[in-house]
């Protein structure tokens, strides 16, 4: 099995301002986790994405007003809660993190890669067609999906998300794509906190909602690892096992961990471990996977959630 994780210093700089979440330490802490427990892990750098590659899935005019928005210097916003913040060196860590899953997929192609993590950041979960939101610009899971799709012959792409908030815009592209490609739809499956942000500004991520290819599964705050395990087993793996994915793309947040500032689980490090085994088992063997980093923002669990991630999926 060939494995490698994407990542890049340009993550360093995505600098978002005194005491926001989504911070450069977070990437630091991976580096540091690369550099001490996984050194016989192939280190790639990705390419950026181009803008070509993102209008595939963003408006192309969104795009372009988020590269105006990036300011000569202090700080820039793209979205209307004030949560998505540029600076001066943020569009290269943009089309990076874009990248990455499309280097993987390049990899996949034409090296005989078979699973990938890419530690990138902004994250992209959030971000819906034309709109930044939670951190998030520009949906590096859907893209790397829906270019599996378009480039690279995969005919099912599947994402799951086990970031502890919906993916309202994973959800949202996915529902659009699969309207106008009926034939060739792609699968979103989502473990999030019930009643947790963005739940009360989208309403999206209602389980009621659920199609053969959109998969909701809400949590009550406390639920811990077995909860997750069990959640996943009763709602997403027959779905995932009927829908028979050719390629999976985790959305790989940690933020459900019981120490992250942002959320109400009670997960433990060893927990993403178990899941991601169990993710990987309950998949067609052998299929390719590729997994990207969204939230988790206790840096000391962050670097052990993501660990316990690594180990199980490399
Ligand atoms: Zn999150």
């Amino acid at each position: 099995m060939k494995t490698a994780i994407y990542t890049s210093d340009a993550f360093l700089n995505h600098d978002t301002g005194h005491n926001h979440p989504e911070s450069p330490a977070r990437i630091q802490a991976l580096h540091d986790l690369f550099a001490s427990d996984f050194t016989d892990t192939s280190l790639k750098q990705p390419r950026p994405a181009d803008i070509e590659d993102i209008a595939e899935i963003h408006d192309e005019s969104y795009i372009y007003d988020i590269m105006d928005r990036i300011p000569d210097f202090g700080y820039g916003c793209a979205d209307t809660e004030s949560e998505c913040i540029l600076s001066h060196n943020s569009w290269d860590a943009l089309l990076l993190s874009a990248g990455c899953g499309l280097t993987a997929l390049e990899d996949i192609n034409h090296n005989g890669l078979t699973r990938a993590f890419c530690a990138a950041r902004p994250p992209g979960h959030h971000a819906d067609y034309a709109a930044a939101m939670g951190f998030c610009f520009f949906n590096n899971a859907f893209l790397t999906a829906k270019i599996a799709q378009s480039r690279y012959g995969f005919k099912r792409p599947a994402i799951i998300d086990f970031d502890v908030h919906h993916g309202n815009g994973t959800d949202a592209l996915t529902r659009r794509h699969n309207a106008e490609n009926p034939n060739q739809p792609i699968f979103y499956a989502s473990s999030h906190q019930s009643e947790l942000w963005p739940y009360s500004i989208t309403k999206a991520g209602d389980p009621r909602d659920n199609t053969d290819y959109v998969v909701n599964v809400t949590l009550n705050e406390g639920a811990n690892g077995k909860d997750m395990l069990d959640a996943y087993t009763k709602s997403i793996y027959p779905a995932l096992k009927a829908y028979k994915p050719d390629i999976l793309i985790l959305s790989a947040g940690f933020d459900a961990h019981k120490d992250d500032p942002l959320a109400g689980l009670a997960l433990k490090s060893e927990d993403f471990g178990a899941l991601t085994s169990a993710i990987i088992n309950t998949s067609e063997s052998g299929i390719p996977i590729i997994s990207i980093l969204e939230g988790g923002y206790e840096i000391k669990a962050l670097s052990r959630c993501v660990s316990a991630h690594l180990t199980a999926l490399l």
